[in-house]
């Protein structure tokens, strides 16, 4: 879910860079943004970077070699194959089927159908040497993008398993040989591309729970690295769904029934009246997927989809509840009854400089493809957020296409040489990534250090939000200020 990466780009820059967008966010985090820098001077991500990718480290040397020859030998051939099997989200059975095999045949222990959904999976390997280490997780995505012709690998999401299993396969190698203990968890994520969020529903069920650091790749129109600090590519989402029940009843005796599509409508038409009385930063998109069966019959149900988008998670919750309260007035003028089922959140993820870095730095010594030297705005390395919160973690992004997300020629590229080129990358730079976080304290340390304080701050940034937004996101009410005085 890339595609809104450029305009959003245009969008924001005046404040390229940052996550924070609106001036009452810039307000909010004015001393948030000081603190985040006085964090990343301390634990200085770009020399602690250096000094580990240019450190002398044969076994590292033979573990990236080993990861780039797993993808030659087996994983391109499994992306492609995935790639000319496209498979729409929560129907990718097939590409589940296929991994399944792989990883069993591996030497893992596989779990499908976990959090209740059936093409997600956990696969576990414990060291020989003991699960008495570091718990590194790799997450993988299958899921095509919905077309007319058909499903299509658009977003190139068939080669993010081949990848994750091409550094999990060079890392378990390692770990044997050298009696390293610790555990691998790939973790098999459905439907990217389509509500309700699989990552958060597995996040949930606790499916991460108990993982130390996660990685995972996606496809890039270039190769870049987020700045630290917290933020999301797409904006902060609610996904809702009001569900309006009225009474069936004859066109001839319409009087009998209650009529659910009148509250859609109704419904529909004063999400535009607020429009007006939000910030201009506010996306609210809707459809009305059920608008009835037949116009001799009073409609008894419709249904009414909205995502509703803010920059931030505080102004968005306020936008909602104004949203909610003009579904339960339609409701309410036109006898009919809602229920709202907010079925998916989007929210701000944590990016972490200490693996930024690492991961940039991997990019450059290994002559990766059009290098961006421009840190972008942060990101959660998956984009519902949630997991980013609690378990830290990067996502790698080799160039891996001329085109843009979600495209025809963007899937074109991700079954050619220059797709090929850049997941390989993208395997050998994870499988380092988690090598060093399996061997090295004191990275270990930094990430969590990191992690730990952004948590934090993140926790401080929404309270400020809260406390700048007051007046305009309060309920109105007779002692306030801003009401007329006069009664009549
Ligand atoms: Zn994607």
């Amino acid at each position: 879910m890339r595609t809104n990466y450029l305009i959003l780009a245009l969008v924001l820059l005046p404040t390229l860079g940052s996550a924070q967008t609106t001036p009452t966010e810039i307000a909010a985090a004015s001393d948030i943004l000081t603190r985040i820098e006085a964090l990343q001077k301390r634990i200085a991500p770009g020399e602690t970077a250096i000094d580990i990718t240019e450190r002398n480290d044969r076994k590292r040397s033979e573990l990236i070699e080993h990861a780039g020859q797993v993808w030659d030998f087996e994983m391109q051939d499994l992306s492609d194959h995935i790639g000319r099997n496209p498979e729409v989200g929560w129907a990718e059975f097939e590409a589940v089927d296929t991994l399944v095999k792989v990883l069993l045949s591996k030497g893992f222990a596989v779990e499908t159908g976990v959090a209740g959904l059936e093409t997600a999976f956990v696969a576990t390997w414990v060291s020989p040497a003991g699960s008495d280490g570091a718990v590194l997780g790799l997450i993988g995505e299958y899921d095509a993008l919905r077309d007319i012709d058909g499903p299509f690998h658009g977003d190139q999401h068939n080669a993010q398993t081949p990848v994750v299993l091409s550094a999990a396969l060079s890392l378990k190698a390692y770990m044997e040989s050298d009696r390293v203990p610790g555990t691998i968890r790939v973790f098999g994520t459905p439907a990217e591309e389509i509500g309700p969020p699989a990552k958060t529903i597995m996040y949930e069920a606790g499916i991460f729970n108990g993982t130390d650091i996660l990685v995972r790749s996606h496809s890039a129109s270039e190769t870049s690295r987020a700045r630290a600090g917290f933020g999301v590519c797409c904006l902060n989402i609610n996904e809702v769904k009001y569900v309006f029940t009225g009474r069936p009843a004859h066109q001839l005796t319409s009087w009998n029934g209650r009529n659910a599509l009148e509250a859609a409508v109704r419904f529909y038409t004063s999400v535009n009246g607020l429009r007006s009385t939000l910030r201009p930063e506010a996306s609210i998109q809707g459809v009305i997927p059920e608008g009835g069966i037949a116009p001799n019959v009073v409609p008894a149900r419709t249904v009414v989809d909205y995502y509703i988008r803010y920059p931030d998670e505080v102004y968005l919750e306020h936008m909602t509840r104004m949203i909610d309260d003009a579904a339960r007035g339609a409701a309410l003028a036109t006898g009919t009854a809602v229920e709202i089922n907010r079925y998916g959140e989007y929210r701000d993820g944590i990016a972490l400089g200490s693996l930024e870095e690492l991961y940039f730095a991997y990019a450059r010594k290994l002559g990766a493809p059009r290098i961006n030297e421009v840190p972008q705005r942060p990101a959660g390395y998956e984009e519902t957020g949630w997991v980013t919160r609690d378990i830290p973690g990067i996502g790698v992004g080799i160039f891996s296409s001329r085109d843009t997300y979600h495209t025809k020629g963007m899937e074109a590229d991700g079954m050619g040489d220059i797709g090929h080129a850049g997941f390989r990358l993208d395997a050998q730079i994870m499988s380092a990534i988690l090598y060093d976080y399996l061997t090295n304290p004191v990275l270990r340390q930094k990430v969590a250090e990191e992690h730990t304080e952004l948590q934090t701050l993140l926790g401080e940034y929404h309270n400020r939000l809260r406390e700048v937004y007051a007046p305009e996101i309060s309920e109105p009410s007779s002692e306030d200020p801003m009401q007329p005085k006069w009664k009549n």
